[in-house]
């Protein structure tokens, strides 16, 4: 028995299980980090699990060699900033924890059981309230000094086709400036949903995506990119961004996935609200089995 944690700021989603067949969850909204934390161990408890995995909201400090190792580090909500919650989740329960990202989470599966399911180099971007993402290279998340911040990447931005400033407050313009849902909102004077999907701002919102997806398929190469989060939602934006992909990409890179069958190459997730908690199952499986000696 497994227990996984999709920690949200606005809820934490409990699973405990072992995959998609049977697992058992409960949601409860994210208050202060002690109330939340104890909800959590209560359920745990109840399902005796042998092993903790928690994808979570961020950023947070999965670096072993880091002193904050395990913790949530920058945010506004309060009581989180600097809290350790794969401490505070291992001590109340005495079992092996594991922590990564909400994409990382959602990323592994959709690699075991989802979009990606048999492959082992994957990327799973969120384009939501902000973008964010996790790359698997060989079946391994990749991890390093951070997490992968893909939201931030640097685009070119024509002033004089799109001359909204974008709003990051680190870098203005960067992808999740530019195409965040909050960024579409704030461009066009109304909330994303409510575009039609003939209004331009499509259009736009295909080519920053497509930019960020030639970049992240260049460097990390990928053999599929699941594409969640709200804002795509809007299902006409696939076929947008896959025709934008390949004008972008111009026939440099031949492999078929890249050129005739970018429907199976860029694809909306397949577990849809489940992906953060049944991934944490996943976290918790790799927990226990580096806690137990081979
Ligand atoms: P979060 O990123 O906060 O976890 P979501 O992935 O739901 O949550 O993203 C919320 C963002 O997505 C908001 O900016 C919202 O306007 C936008 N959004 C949500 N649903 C849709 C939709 N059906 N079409 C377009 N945009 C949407
Ligand atoms: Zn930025």
């Amino acid at each position: 028995m497994l227990g996984g944690i999709e920690a949200g700021g606005t809820k934490f989603v409990c699973g405990a299980g072992s995959g998609p067949e049977d697992i058992h969850t409960v949601q409860f909204p994210t208050t202060s980090p002690q109330e939340t934390i104890a909800q959590a161990v209560a359920f745990f408890q109840q399902h005796s699990v042998q092993a903790i995995g928690i994808g979570s909201f961020g950023p947070v400090d999965l670096d072993e060699r880091s002193p904050g190792f395990g913790s949530i580090t920058s945010t506004p909500k309060p009581g989180w900033e600097n809290f350790s919650i794969a401490g505070a989740v291992g001590s109340a329960l005495g079992v092996p924890v594991a922590l990564d990202t909400d994409t990382n989470a959602a990323l592994l599966a959709e690699a075991r059981w989802g979009a990606a399911a048999g492959l082992a180099d994957a990327l799973y971007i969120t384009v939501g309230t902000g973008i964010g993402g996790g790359a698997m290279a060989n079946g391994k998340l990749i991890h390093g000094l951070m997490h992968l911040e893909i939201g931030h990447l640097l685009l070119p931005h024509d002033l004089k086709l799109d001359p909204f400033p974008g709003r990051c407050p680190y870098h203005h313009d960067c992808l999740e400036g530019l195409a965040a849902g909050p960024a579409i909102a704030a461009r066009w004077g109304m909330p994303a949903i409510n575009l039609e999907p003939s209004h331009p701002a499509w259009p736009l919102e295909a080519h920053y995506l497509a930019l960020g997806l030639i970049n992240l398929t260049l460097a990390l190469s990928p053999r599929r990119i699941v594409l969640g989060g709200g804002v795509m939602q809007q299902m006409h934006l696939f076929d947008l961004i896959r025709a934008e992909f390949a004008r972008l990409m111009n026939g440099y890179i031949r492999r078929r996935e890249v050129t005739e069958q970018l429907e199976n190459y860029i694809v909306p997730p397949a577990l849809q609200g489940r992906a953060g908690v049944l991934g944490s199952l996943v976290l918790a499986e790799q927990a226990l089995a580096s806690a137990q000696p081979a």
